[in-house]
C-alpha cells in the first residue's frame, strides 16, 4: 500500500499508532478478551478511560478544579443549542461574533432560545478575515466566538479580553497551539477535526457559569446533569471517547502542546511560504488571520485546476479540494499530519509551476 497524504478537512487524519491501538481495542480491550464495544460503560476499565479522558483535557488546557469536562454526543452542532440553553438567561441576551458558516449555525440556534446580538461580522468579505476591535457589551450573558473557521481558513490569533464569560467553538483547532484556557467560561469541540474520531464532543465549562438561566432544564441538555453523572448520565459514545484519549496520549507522549505548536508552525509556514512564492497560487484569506489548521488557496488560472488535480493525486495527496463556498484548494494540517506530507504538497506545487507557469 503506498502512502496517502491525508489533508482531509474533517473527519481529519489521526495518528497511525492510534488507529492501530484503537483497532486492537475492538478485539481485545485491556486484556479482557472482550471488545471495548461490548463491555459495560460502568466497568472499572471504561471508567478509567473516562476519568483519564476528562482529566487529560484539563491537563492539556492547563485549567484547575473550577472547570469540568464532559463528553457528549450530537457533534459540535448540538452545542450550538446547548450553549444558549445553559448560559443564556430567559431575560438576558447573548453576543455573537459572526465568522462564517459555523458561527451562523450557532447564532441560529441561540436566536430560538433567547435574545441574541451579533456584535461583529466578516460577512462583507465572504468571511475571509477575523473582525477585530469590536466592543464586547458588558451586560450580555456571554460572548460566543469561533477560534478557527474551517471553511475559510481564518483563525483568531489573539483572543479578546472580556469582562463577561467567553464561549469558544474550538472544534477545528483545539490542542493545536497554546491558549490561555482560563480566559474562557466554556470551550467546546467536536472531536473529529483535531482530537479524535467523530461521535463525541468535548465540553469544558467553568462550574460557576452554570445554573443561572431561570430556565426549566431538559436533563439530556443540561450540562450540570452530565457533570453530576461523570459524563455517564446515559451511555456515552465509548469508542470515540477512547480513541480521543489515545490521541491525547499520543500528543502528550510526543511533547504536548509545546511540541505540536512548533510543528504546526513549521507546517503552516512551509505551505504559506510556497503559496506566496508560487506565481500560480494565492492565499484567499487576510494574511494576518491565516489559519494554521486549514490553508485555503486559489489558482490564478482556474482553467488549470484539472491539471493540478492530476499532479497532486499522482503524488498520493488526498482531500485538498476547497469547500464549495470558497472553491480552489484547502489543505488541512491537523495535529496528526506530518511535516513530510506538507513537504510533498509543496514539492507538487513547485513542480506544477515549473511545467505550467
Ligand atoms: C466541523 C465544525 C463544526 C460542526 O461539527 P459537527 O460535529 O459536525 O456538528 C462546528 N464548528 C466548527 C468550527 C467546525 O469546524
Amino acid at each position: 500500500m503506498s502512502k496517502v497524504h491525508n489533508f482531509s478537512a474533517g473527519p481529519g487524519i489521526l495518528p497511525a499508532e492510534v488507529l492501530k491501538q484503537a483497532s486492537e481495542a475492538c478485539i481485545n480491550f485491556d486484556n479482557l478478551n472482550l471488545s471495548l464495544l461490548e463491555i459495560s460503560h460502568r466497568s472499572k476499565n471504561f471508567e478509567a478511560v473516562m476519568d483519564e479522558a476528562r482529566s487529560t483535557v484539563k491537563e492539556l488546557l492547563g485549567v484547575g478544579d473550577e472547570y469540568e469536562v464532559v463528553y457528549l454526543g450530537g457533534g459540535a452542532s448540538l452545542q450550538f443549542a446547548m450553549v444558549p440553553y445553559n448560559l443564556l438567561k430567559t431575560d438576558g441576551y447573548a453576543a455573537y461574533v459572526n465568522t462564517g458558516v459555523w458561527a451562523n449555525k450557532a447564532i441560529k440556534e441561540a436566536k430560538i432560545i433567547g435574545n441574541t446580538k451579533v456584535i461583529a461580522s466578516s460577512e462583507d468579505k465572504n468571511y475571509n478575515y477575523i473582525p477585530k476591535g469590536y466592543e464586547i457589551p458588558k451586560d450580555a450573558d456571554y460572548v460566543h466566538i469561533t477560534s478557527n473557521n474551517t471553511i475559510y481558513g481564518t483563525q483568531i490569533k489573539e483572543f479578546p479580553n472580556s469582562s463577561i464569560p467567553v464561549v469558544c467553538d474550538m472544534s477545528s483547532d483545539i490542542f493545536s497551539r497554546k491558549v490561555d484556557a482560563k480566559k474562557f467560561a466554556l470551550i467546546y469541540a467536536g472531536a473529529q477535526k483535531n482530537m479524535g474520531p467523530a461521535g463525541s464532543t468535548m465540553v469544558m465549562v467553568k462550574k460557576d457559569s452554570l445554573g443561572k438561566t431561570g430556565r426549566k432544564m431538559l436533563s439530556m441538555l443540561d450540562y450540570q446533569v452530565h457533570i453530576k453523572g461523570g459524563s455517564m448520565y446515559n451511555t456515552p459514545p465509548v469508542f470515540p471517547i477512547y480513541v480521543t484519549l489515545l490521541t491525547m496520549q499520543w500528543l502528550k507522549k510526543n511533547g504536548g502542546i509545546a511540541w505540536i505548536e512548533k510543528l504546526n508552525q513549521q507546517k503552516s509556514d512551509a505551505i504559506y511560504n510556497e503559496i506566496d512564492r508560487n506565481s500560480l497560487f494565492y492565499g484567499s484569506t487576510a494574511v494576518e488571520d491565516r489559519s494554521q489548521m486549514n490553508v485555503c488557496f486559489l489558482m490564478n488560472k482556474p482553467e488549470l485546476e484539472p491539471e493540478f488535480d492530476k499532479f497532486w493525486k499522482d503524488a498520493g495527496i488526498s482531500g485538498i479540494r476547497g469547500h464549495r463556498d470558497v472553491g480552489g484548494y484547502r489543505a488541512s494540517l491537523y495535529n496528526a499530519l506530518p511535516l513530510e506530507s506538507v513537504n510533498v504538497l509543496v514539492d507538487v506545487m513547485k513542480a506544477f509551476e515549473k511545467k505550467f507557469a
